[in-house]
């Protein structure tokens, strides 16, 4: 019997099959990230006010002007970085799609790509569609990266380092001294950083600091992100790239005939929202997910899980070591079927399942309401 090539070795995704047993089982989906709050309104009326005024065909592929012009103004006023909205912006159908985009666009089979685990599942099926081999270097939710085992990492093969930060699934937040040595390894190995920055704006301390603002990265970096996370609209499949103008060409190219371009009326409204909401917009966004991270860690903790409350994202890795013996996949289950909380086994974060076979993630962009619904149903797992 022959293959489907490309995707062997794939499995099929945790995270979203967590969601169908939670929908199955009427649990509270802590699995999947994605909010079950309204986004703001000023982004629903742009959409309706584009799609009524007759924005309902292709955009430019790769993305419509008025969203990469206010991107440009965004990472100006952020980071203080100077981007062409003609040459160095791509708009994609979400950050999945331009990571896979951007790997395809730099990396060659063969090539090595170094990826911080644990990691978010899709990187690994990213590394199978490019042929590429994941190297993998360990990140410790509580303990600074291992430089000598980062350094140890990379080789004459390596073409690129995957750099989740804020981290999903950890919530973990890379130093400046982490990021400058994952800088200094991209300059001494000719590799290129490619970062999946979607929750920028979800900090709990300090500030965000794109790798490509180090000296001498912005050449080297390709950085992502997107509208999902910081307007609240995982459905509508808005990602962004910025890379300069030889990288950005390349990518281009993949993902204009991967999808041709993302919704036009979203990115439309997403050019809006991006204009008109201003830092208390930001800041209150923050301010919000700490308190949904409080309320979900007191409650794991009250639980008897053990767990490092995230620096960033919107995520907690949290061991249940002293709560049962099972598995990670196995625990998820039972805890969806029998006590109505779904989270993702930890198993589907690492290379090896043995790694996180007693962690599970709960995601935690949910209302205080469902979040105090879940801590209870958590505080009866003793009973
Ligand atoms: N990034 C989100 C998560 O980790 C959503 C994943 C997905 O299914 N696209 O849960």
């Amino acid at each position: 019997m022959r293959t489907a090539r490309r995707t062997h070795g794939f499995t099929e995704s945790v995270i979203r099959g967590m969601t169908r047993l939670a929908n199955e089982h009427g649990a509270i989906n802590l699995a999947q990230g994605f909010p079950n709050f309204p986004c703001p309104d000023v982004l629903k009326e742009a959409a309706a006010r584009a799609i009524r005024d007759d924005v309902n065909q292709y955009a430019v592929t790769w993305g419509a002007a008025r969203l990469r012009n206010a991107l440009a103004a965004k990472y100006h006023n952020w980071y203080g970085m100077a981007v062409d909205a003609m040459t160095e912006v791509t708009v994609t159908c979400g950050a999945t799609e331009a990571m896979a985009a951007s790997l395809l666009a730099v990396v060659n089979p063969g090539d090595e790509v170094v990826v911080l685990e644990p990691f978010y599942e899709n990187y690994g099926p990213d590394a199978i569609l490019c042929d590429a081999r994941p190297v993998f270097v360990p990140l410790s939710t509580t303990d600074p990266l291992d430089l000598d085992q980062l350094a140890a990492a990379f080789s004459g093969r390596t073409r690129a380092i995957i750099v989740c930060t804020p981290n999903n699934p950890t919530g973990r937040v890379l130093t400046t001294a982490e990021l400058e040595a994952i800088a200094e390894l991209c300059r001494r190995h000719d590799a290129y950083a490619v970062t999946d920055e979607i929750y920028e704006h979800i900090y709990y301390e300090g500030r965000h600091v794109p790798i490509a603002t180090l000296p001498d990265m912005r050449d080297r970096t390709i950085t992502i992100s997107g509208a999902s996370k910081t307007f609240g609209v995982t459905g509508w499949r808005i990602g962004t790239i910025v890379a300069p103008p030889d990288l950005t060409d390349a990518i281009r190219k993949v993902h204009d005939f991967l999808t041709v371009g993302a919704p036009a009326p979203l990115q439309e409204a997403v050019a809006v929202a991006m204009e008109s909401l201003g830092r208390d917009y930001y800041d209150a966004l923050a301010r919000d997910y700490k308190q949904r991270r409080d309320i979900l860690c007191r409650g794991l903790v009250a639980a008897g899980f053990r767990c490092t409350p995230p620096q960033g994202a919107y995520y907690v890795m949290a061991d249940f070591s002293d709560l049962s013996d099972l598995p990670d996949d196995r625990f998820a289950e039972w805890l969806t079927k029998t006590h109505g909380v779904a989270p993702v086994p930890g198993s589907s974060f690492y290379s090896r399942p043995e790694l996180g076979r007693h962690a599970v993630r709960f995601a935690f962009c949910k209302t205080d309401a469902l979040l105090e619904d879940a801590a209870r149903r958590l505080g009866r797992l003793r009973d």
